[in-house]
């Protein structure tokens, strides 16, 4: 199993969350992470039970699957960096999500 040499991530763990740890994680799991990329390309997100939610949170879900889209286009096309950069955007609204128990 791959880990990441810099925070020690192990890519069994990003497939389970979807989530790297550190900039370094997209170099060291490219070869791995472009086709399993390139397999969630298009495909729906599977949101489970759809709990009342008010104008606030639906923004908060809809720019969470938006950046998460900007992330997956931005790793396909290569811009690591970038895509680091969205991801503490996603980790900050994942975590809000969570606490307003719509994740
Ligand atoms: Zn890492």
């Amino acid at each position: 199993m791959k880990v990441c040499p810099k925070c020690g991530l192990k890519l069994e763990q990003f497939y389970k969350t979807s989530m790297l740890g550190c900039e370094n994680c997209y170099k060291a799991f490219a070869a791995e992470l472009l086709p399993v990329l390139k397999k969630m390309h298009g495909k729906t997100v599977h949101c489970g039970k759809r709990p009342k939610v008010s104008g606030v949170e639906r923004e908060l879900i809809y720019e969470y699957k938006r950046l998460l889209k900007d992330k997956e286009e931005a790793m396909l096309a290569g811009d690591f960096d970038a895509a680091n950069d969205m991801d503490e955007d996603i980790r900050q609204l994942s975590y809000e999500l969570s606490r307003r128990g719509l994740k």
